[in-house]
């Protein structure tokens, strides 16, 4: 009877389970893993996905943080509407260029098509300068710095995965303006940082600053500042956030100017800066393993979940315990849950929570009870401890301890991975190792669309189709070694004036 009970359990959590390990098959075991995790429920527009609970509060809980951050920095919200009229969206010539492929449009009300088609949302340049034009007249108007949480569509025709490359995200899009080009440098790095705390301190995966080559840049912008990190399973590269200082380009082309104080007509300095739900599915690849996701405790919805383990006998006395740990961890300021529901097994739950992510699973049955202690494993790293009743207060933090330990082990990972490199054959060779390649650059364009081209016609001929793939520029790292007056780019052999992190990248 016993050996039945325990087979039927096992198949259960079978069909709960992941099915496809990580190493082997990440897209397949990503969508398992969002799906089942209750994050994602997929729907019947390409590129389209629900955002459910499980996925939207670790959207909140990013949102709670940076948008504490830049109102510290004087930036207040608002929010502007969604559709663009074709003459405001192609103000800006290189902005609409870059653009225009990914543009969404609106052509028909019921039956009738629409006198002039109108654009859904990119990004909001177009849709917030025309106002900014009004409001800045004098010096005093100045700093104007604005924020929304919104959603924008871009028509993406690259394939599409939940989160990391949507056709409608979430965002915050902050659009600035000043009177000199100082200002907006400083702020293009300040906001830089935060988005880098959003990724390390809160999601636990490690990003490298750096600036965009000229290709990559902003359609539009004077120069991007970006955030990169990487897939540790399959190599690729992914642009993490970015932060942009777009010059006087769209002040000259919306006529947002001021007059200094000796009265001369001055055009504002501007950027603007994103941070997408792209977030949320770079941290899941990072951090998920064969069993589900695993969520760092300071995004974690639930941090805690008691799982009671009664037994006839102590059925209530247990219960009630549990409730009371709950209780007392609440208080503590620790997000805990209780899973009560009696029509599943103890073994059940582990794995649900497991799948989950929830960071601590917290055991209490009646020998515990006897031994006023509780079980305590770490999702992540599946360590057992045992914690006397009398010491719950440790709990938060264990729960700091894991966060930062998952930020480490994964700094030190993507450390490995970055390999330096001074000729074309090692670039290739640590291309196809899924590593990301640090060169002596000479930031030529033609230069960049050459490496593109030949490293994606030189992976063909390399087995497997997860090697295939153009090269790409990501960043210009912040932090680098000076560029020795005799080194050379490692592909075309000019002189070098830059060292350029690449990837193949998402
Ligand atoms: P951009 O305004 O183009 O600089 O985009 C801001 C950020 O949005 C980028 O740095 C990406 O991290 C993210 N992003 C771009 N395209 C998508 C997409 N299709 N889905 C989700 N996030 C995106």
């Amino acid at each position: 009877e016993e050996e039945k009970k325990k087979e039927e359990v096992a198949e259960e959590v079978n069909i709960l389970g992941i099915s496809v390990p990580k190493e082997s098959n990440l897209s397949d075991w990503y969508s398992e893993v969002i799906t089942k995790g209750g994050m994602i429920e997929y729907y019947d527009v390409s590129g389209c996905y629900i955002l459910r609970p499980w996925a939207y509060m670790i959207w909140e809980e990013i949102q709670k943080k940076f948008d504490g951050d830049i109102k510290k920095l004087g930036v207040r919200n608002s929010y502007f509407p969604m559709f663009v009229s074709e003459k405001a969206l192609s103000t800006e010539k290189n902005h609409i260029e870059g653009f225009a492929p990914e543009v969404a449009w609106v052509t028909k009300s019921g039956n009738t098509d629409l006198e002039k088609p109108i654009a859904i949302r990119p990004t909001s340049e177009t849709i917030m300068y025309p106002a900014f034009s009004k409001w800045i007249r004098s010096h005093r108007d100045l700093p104007l710095k604005l924020n929304q949480w919104c959603n924008v569509v871009r028509w993406e025709f690259k394939h599409p995965t939940p989160f990391l490359r949507t056709r409608e995200f979430l965002w915050q899009e902050g659009h600035t303006a000043f009177a000199t080009y100082e200002e907006a440098a400083v702020e293009v790095r300040q906001i830089l940082d935060l988005y880098a705390s959003v990724y390390e301190d809160l999601l636990a995966v490690p990003v490298i600053k750096g600036q965009k080559s000229e290709l990559e840049k902003f359609a539009g912008g004077f120069y991007t500042t970006t955030i990169e990190s990487f897939i540790p399973t399959n190599g690729k590269a992914i642009q993490c956030a970015t932060s942009h200082c777009l010059g006087q380009n769209f002040s000259n082309m919306f006529d947002i100017w001021f007059e200094d104080l000796k009265g001369k007509k001055q055009y504002v300095w501007q950027n603007s800066w994103g941070l997408t739900t792209r977030s949320i599915g770079v941290m899941v690849m990072w951090h998920g393993d064969d069993k589900g996701l695993v969520l760092p405790p300071r995004v974690a919805a639930t941090q805690v979940i008691v799982v009671p383990i009664p037994n006839k006998k102590d059925l209530n006395q247990v219960m009630e315990k549990s409730r009371e740990i709950v209780d007392e961890l609440k208080k503590l300021g620790v997000r805990a849950d209780i899973d009560e529901r009696d029509n599943y097994h103890p073994g059940w739950k582990f794995n649900h929570w497991e799948l989950m992510g929830v960071p601590l699973r917290l055991e209490f049955g009646p020998k515990d009870l006897q031994s006023k202690q509780v079980k305590l494993v770490t999702r992540y790293n599946k360590t057992v401890t045992v914690l006397p009743l009398t010491e719950l207060s440790k709990i938060p933090e264990m729960l700091e301890d894991i966060q930062k330990e998952m930020f480490r082990n994964a700094k030190a990972l993507i450390e490995k991975r970055v390999i330096k490199a001074t000729t074309w054959d090692e670039f290739m060779k640590e291309l196809n190792q899924k590593n990301l390649i640090l060169t002596p650059w000479c930031q030529q364009n033609s230069c960049e669309e050459t490496v593109k081209k030949r490293s994606a016609e030189e992976s063909k001929l390399e087995e497997g189709d997860h090697l295939t793939g153009a090269a790409k520029t990501l960043c210009m790292p912040f932090e680098q070694e000076p560029i020795l007056p005799e080194e050379k780019c490692f592909h075309c052999g000019l002189a070098a004036t830059r060292r350029v992190l690449w990837g193949r990248s998402y």
